[in-house]
C-alpha cells in the first residue's frame, strides 16, 4: 500500500485565505495586524524559518518586523527586546524564535511576554486557558496537525490517537488540543516518551500516530498499524537537509503519511499569522 500524502500547503493556504480575509476586515476599520519576530544568534536554519514567516505576513497584509540579537548578548538584552515589543503599540503578537542559543533562559523570557502577545501560545497563561478550553493562542505546530486531520477528513473524535513525545511545544499541547471536548478534539490520547518501555505497543493500537520526537526516523514501519494516518511533528536538521521524525518507509503501510518536506511547516506559519490576527481583532472593541 502507498500511503496518501498529508501534504501542508493546501491546508496552510486554506487557514491563510481565512486570515486575509480577517485582515482585509481589520484594514477596512484602520487596524493593520503586525506580527514581530526576536532572533537570538546566527542559526541559519532559525534564520530561514524568520524569512519565512516574514514574507507570509507581506502575502497577506500583515506588517511584520524582526528584532536581530547577538548570541553573546546575554538574557538582559533579550529580555529588553521583550519590554520594547510589550509595548509597541503596532504589534499585535510576537515570537522568539526557538531554539535560543546557550546562555538564554526560554522560560524567563517566555514568561515575561505579554500574554495577549504571546504569537506561539506557549506563555503557560495561554496553555492554562488550553487546558481550560478558554479561548486564547494557541500553539501552533499541534494547531496545524489538528487542522491538517480536518482538512483530509481524518476521523478524530473517538479515534486513538498515540503521541510520541511530551515535549511542551508539540507533544503535550497536540495531546491537550486533540482530547479536548468539541471540535477538533474528542480522542482518546496516548502520550509514550523515553521512559515507557515497548513503546511499539502502544504505537501499534494507534489509529493516529503523531511522532513529536526530533529523533530522525524514529516511527518505523513496525511501529504502525496497517492503515494508520502517521505524522511526522518532529523534525532535525543535518546540514541543509530536514529529516522527520518519520521513516519514510511508513508510507507502505500507513494509510496517509506526511511528507518529508512540506509537511506540517507550512500549516506552523499560517497558525501563526491566524494568532496574530485574532490578537489584532481583540483591540478593536
Ligand atoms: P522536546 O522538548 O524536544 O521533547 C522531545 C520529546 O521526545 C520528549 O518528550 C522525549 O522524552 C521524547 N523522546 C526523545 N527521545 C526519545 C526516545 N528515544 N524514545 C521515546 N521518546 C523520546 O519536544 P518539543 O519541543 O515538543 O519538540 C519536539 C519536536 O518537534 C522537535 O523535533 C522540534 O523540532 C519539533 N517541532 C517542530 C515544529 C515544526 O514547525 N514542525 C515546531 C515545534 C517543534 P522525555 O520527555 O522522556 O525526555
Amino acid at each position: 500500500m502507498a500511503a496518501e500524502l498529508l501534504a501542508g500547503g493546501p491546508v496552510a493556504d486554506a487557514v491563510l485565505g481565512e486570515v486575509a480575509e480577517r485582515v482585509e476586515r481589520l484594514k477596512a476599520v484602520g487596524i493593520t495586524p503586525g506580527l514581530a519576530t526576536i532572533l537570538v544568534g546566527d542559526d541559519p536554519a532559525s534564520a530561514g524559518y524568520v524569512r519565512r514567516k516574514h514574507e507570509t505576513c507581506a502575502e497577506v497584509g500583515l506588517s511584520s518586523i524582526n528584532l536581530e540579537i547577538p548570541a553573546d548578548a546575554g538574557q538582559a538584552a533579550l529580555e529588553a527586546a521583550i519590554d520594547e515589543l510589550n509595548a509597541n503599540p503596532e504589534v499585535d503578537a510576537y515570537l522568539i524564535q526557538l531554539p535560543l542559543p546557550d546562555g538564554f533562559d526560554f522560560a524567563a523570557a517566555l514568561a515575561r511576554v505579554d500574554p495577549a502577545k504571546d504569537a506561539d501560545g506557549l506563555h503557560p497563561t495561554n496553555l492554562g486557558r488550553l487546558v481550560l478550553q478558554e479561548p486564547g493562542p494557541v500553539p501552533c505546530t499541534p494547531a496545524g496537525i489538528q487542522a491538517m486531520l480536518d482538512h483530509y477528513g481524518v476521523e478524530i473524535a473517538g479515534a486513538h490517537v498515540v503521541v510520541v513525545g511530551r515535549g511542551p511545544t508539540l507533544g503535550r499541547p497536540l495531546a491537550l488540543m486533540l482530547s479536548n471536548r468539541g471540535g477538533g478534539g474528542d480522542a482518546a490520547v496516548t502520550v509514550v516518551h523515553s521512559r515507557v518501555p515497548d513503546l511499539a505497543d502502544h504505537t501499534r493500537r494507534a489509529d493516529i500516530v503523531v511522532g513529536a520526537v526530533g529523533v530522525p526516523g524514529f516511527v518505523t514501519p513496525e511501529m504502525v498499524r496497517p492503515g494508520a494516518v502517521v505524522i511526522s511533528g518532529g523534525i532535525t536538521w543535518e546540514g541543509r537537509k530536514l529529516l522527520p521524525d518519520v521513516n519514510e518507509s511508513v508510507g507502505e503501510v500507513a494509510s496517509w503519511i506526511t511528507p518529508r518536506l512540506g509537511g506540517v511547516g507550512p500549516t506552523t506559519v499560517a497558525m501563526l499569522l491566524r494568532n496574530t490576527v485574532a490578537a489584532a481583532e481583540s483591540r478593536q472593541v
